[in-house]
């Protein structure tokens, strides 16, 4: 059952994250245009990724799927708000390079996850690089990998350049390591060690850092080429993401 508390942190989500709010998105399109008239979107190449992965198709229900809100989807996730997925998906593009390595933790939906993976295919479809979607329910994984099989197949390896696993955003995918960029979709309670040390040297990493239900920062880390000079971090604004969860020991 949806708890109570739940509810309201989803209600303080909207709140914190919507200084601008589409409630009645038509369709794909209306919806891509709003983000574009609000100066939100103001990339083509995202703007082309997210009309080719429609996030009608990763929501539950198509009933306010086009709306600028964050979805529930069970197991204590959300499809993130779009403006969200825009934000990221810009902040990605500054870094697009071919052959690149992109770490999706807290992939939920997937749909996030398949934008990064179109937006690399469609720049470079020869040296398309990977992406990799993991989440700690088993369940979501099962969920993302339906979706993406069902929309946008053509990203899945080995013909595409996705995968979606199981793994813990506390440590990381080692083995895969190290990535370009690395987006984390729910909120840590601090930056997480394994992930700054497997950020490659000029990686890029967004993430939300804060307490559970309560405003978060959306911080921007740039690990520079030069192994000497420091991490360079930028908070870009509040929102209120689901909690980065730690296993029990
Ligand atoms: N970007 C996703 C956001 C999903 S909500 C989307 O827009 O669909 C955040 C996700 O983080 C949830 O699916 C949740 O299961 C996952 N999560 C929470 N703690 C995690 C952890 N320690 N490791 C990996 N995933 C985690």
């Amino acid at each position: 059952m949806v708890s109570f508390y739940f509810i309201f942190s989803r209600l303080l989500q909207q709140l914190t994250e919507n200084a601008w709010s589409l409630k009645n998105g038509k369709d794909l399109n209306h919806l891509i245009q709003e983000l574009k008239n609000n100066n939100i979107l103001q990339s083509e190449i995202v703007s082309k990724s997210m009309l080719a992965v429609d996030r009608g198709n990763y929501t539950t229900t198509k009933t306010g799927a086009y709306d600028d809100k964050p979805q529930y989807i069970g197991y204590d996730a959300t499809i993130s708000a779009p403006h969200m997925h825009v934000w990221a998906l810009q902040l990605f593009e500054d870094v697009l390079k071919p052959n690149m390595k992109v770490l999706d933790v807290g992939s939920g939906s997937g749909y996030l996850t398949a934008c990064m993976a179109n937006m690399l295919m469609d720049s470079y479809p020869n040296e398309k690089g990977k992406v990799i979607g993991i989440d700690i329910v088993p369940e979501l994984v099962a969920y993302a990998q339906e979706k993406i099989r069902l929309s946008n197949p053509e990203l899945l390896e080995p013909e595409g350049n996705l995968s979606i696993m199981s793994a813990d955003g506390w440590e990381g995918v080692e083995k895969e390591a190290p990535f370009d960029f690395i987006h984390v979709g729910a909120a840590a309670s601090e930056i997480p060690n394994s992930l700054i040390n497997q950020l490659s040297l000029g990686g890029r990493m967004v993430i939300p850092v804060g307490p559970k239900n309560q405003t978060q920062k959306f911080w921007l880390i740039d690990k520079p080429i030069n192994p000497n000079e420091s991490i360079i971090k930028k908070s870009l604004l509040n929102v209120i993401y689901v909690p980065l969860v730690k296993k029990p020991l």
